[in-house]
């Protein structure tokens, strides 16, 4: 077995208990890893960047399913309009109404996730909850009838304190119950949460995780 079919083995085998999907970041590996993990049964990949999701597209088999999960510019979603299966990284209405823009001219409708800012670090990227709630109850929203919001994405803080990563991903999960149990729209069906990374995955699941993103765990460390 080589080692990227191990390592995989071994997280199917930890989120076998949890209604938890995996996504196998493939971002800085080549194609080569990507098909290799393909050819152990993996179909989910996550990227960061859009130059490089494009060229692993061209490259590889057309059943993988493919997650943008770094920061869309505006000027970029045409480029991955056409295929992109989830973008995990939305965090403005502007750029919901671009995804819905290039979704409609492909005869898609695209899934998403609203990125939540949810760590403790400084980070450029993602929503505040206030922000957040505010596009899912706006009037711009309903007329996006080529998007689906189905979910939230979040990431916690890069710290060994496992409280406060608990803590930061329950947050989410309580904002994901509020919102489900209070906002109702045609293009909105909650579904998913992703959250958790290779060093915080199993703490995740244990917080209603529904999609881990995974990458050094199943590739190794990136140089
Ligand atoms: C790189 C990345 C991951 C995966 O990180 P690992 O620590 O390698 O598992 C997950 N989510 C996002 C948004 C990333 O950029």
């Amino acid at each position: 077995m080589t080692s990227i079919a191990s390592n995989l083995q071994k997280i199917y085998s930890e989120l076998k208990p949890y209604p938890c999907q995996l996504i196998a970041v493939s971002k800085t590996y080549p194609s080569s890893a990507v098909q290799e993990a393909l050819d152990a049964g993996q179909l989910d990949f996550g990227e960061n960047k859009v130059q490089e999701m494009v060229d692993k597209y061209d490259q590889l088999p057309k059943q993988i399913k493919w997650h943008l999960i770094g920061h869309l510019q505006t000027n970029k979603v045409k480029y991955i309009a056409p295929f992109v299966h989830l973008i995990h990284s939305v965090d403005s209405i502007k750029l919901l109404k671009e995804i819905n823009k290039e979704a409609l001219k492909n005869g898609r409708v695209i899934s998403c996730l609203l990125q939540i800012y949810i760590a403790s670090e400084e980070t450029k990227f993602g929503l505040s909850f206030k922000e957040a709630k505010s596009i899912l109850i706006g009037e711009e929203l309903k007329e996006l009838t080529n998007i689906t919001i189905v979910g939230f994405m979040g990431m916690a803080t890069n710290t060994s304190d496992e409280v406060q990563i608990r803590n930061e991903f329950e947050s989410l999960q309580n904002f994901f119950e509020e919102i489900k149990n209070s906002v109702k729209l045609p293009n909105l069906n909650l579904t998913h949460l992703s959250m958790g990374m290779s060093g915080d995955y199993k703490i995740a699941c244990e917080e209603g995780s529904t999609m881990v993103r995974i990458g050094s765990a199943i590739f190794g460390n990136r140089s």
